[in-house]
């Protein structure tokens, strides 16, 4: 597959912005070539635009080259670079999911691209016929999401495989919850798709939603043109020396996951138990989905409890629906505490 053809012109012939920290790579004695102050050390410094030591951790964690890394302020930037790299506003279209992740959407939108939903079947799964069927010559990335937002599983591995061989443009598949899923991740695949990009994040199993910290994996080409398009410094200092310290605790990570998925299997037991509960969907995530009678009484309820949930009742087949986000233990039991008022 020839990646340029589906680039923008104008991202083609792109001459990008070429940094201090760009033009010499080195150490040296004195830097005086970016103009930086030579007090507040060392905040002082321009961080590195590449963010190489970070990118090293991940490598080794994830085993993947680091040329195949793109690191960026939350996974939304992958996306909007994604979407301003490939997509030609006025005639270009994306293909995504319904329901799915509601940054797709926004992003499309401010680059003024169609984005064409194509709705999962009543069990939330993946119609691979539907979503060609929705693609034209001018659909250049398709948008899915495993284990998807706000429906909590995993789409089937078999069909997204057909849908990644069988569609002529790119396809991203976010992976942000993957770590809660018992599935496989597909960033072993990348070598093997030229057209797949992987989206994870910092922000869900790590814990870090804080310091806006998301990663792309894809082919040396996809990843040297975000590299391409990218703010010089997308990342500053701060983030990448959370996320150094932060790669050294996997032990702490697993043991937050492993916590997490017995607290969302216990959840969604005692849940069915409530008789305002219709449907406790199956969940590969740190949430749960859950079909209520009178969702929005509920939530009304547990507002004024001090207890933010989400509603997703105006979600497409996800009426009456609440998406309850797995806490600590002890939240988890002050949410159950409340709901025990409502029998
Ligand atoms: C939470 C979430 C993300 C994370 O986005 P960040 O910008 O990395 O915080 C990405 N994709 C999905 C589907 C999510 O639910």
């Amino acid at each position: 597959m020839d990646i340029n053809k589906l680039l923008r012109k104008n991202i083609q012939t792109l001459k990008p912005y070429s940094s201090a920290r760009d033009e010499y790579t080195g150490e040296a004695m004195v830097f005086l070539d970016a103009n930086e102050n030579p007090f507040n050390q060392p905040y002082n410094r321009y961080p590195d635009p590449l963010q190489r030591e970070v990118k090293e951790k991940i490598s080794s964690l994830k085993n993947i080259a680091t040329e195949q890394i793109f690191l960026g302020n939350g996974s939304d930037e992958p996306i909007d670079l994604l979407i301003r790299a490939f997509c030609e506003p006025g005639d270009d279209n994306i293909v995504t999911i319904n329901p799915t992740y509601g940054m797709y959407q926004v992003a499309a939108d401010i680059s003024g691209i169609e984005l064409r939903k194509v709705s999962l079947t009543e069990e939330y799964e993946l119609d691979t016929d539907a979503v060609l069927q929705a693609t034209d010559a001018n659909t250049k990335l398709i948008f899915l999401c495993s284990p998807n937002n706000p429906t909590g599983n995993s789409l089937d591995k078999n069909a997204m495989l057909e849908l990644i061989s069988r569609f002529k443009g790119l396809i991203i598949i976010d992976e942000a919850y993957i770590d809660f899923a018992p599935g496989k991740s597909f960033l072993s695949e990348i070598d093997n798709y030229s057209n797949l990009i992987i989206l994870q994040t910092f922000s869900k199993a790590w814990g870090m939603a804080g310091i806006r910290l998301g990663m792309a994996f894809a082919s040396l080409e996809i990843i040297g043109i975000l590299n391409k398009i990218k703010y010089p410094y997308n990342l500053n200092i701060l983030t990448q020396q959370k996320a150094l310290e932060l790669l050294e605790k996997k032990e702490t990570i697993n043991k937050w996951v492993k916590l997490l998925i017995a607290e969302r299997e216990k959840m969604a037991a005692l849940f069915n138990e409530f008789p305002f509960v219709e449907k406790v969907y199956p969940s590969d995530a740190n949430f749960l989905l859950i079909k209520m009678h009178d969702a929005k009484g509920i939530y009304d309820f547990l507002v004024e409890e001090g207890i933010i949930v989400r509603d997703r009742s105006k979600v497409h087949l996800c009426e009456n629906s609440l998406r309850i986000t797995i806490g600590s233990s002890d939240e988890n039991e002050t949410l159950l505490n409340a709901l025990k008022e409502l029998i």
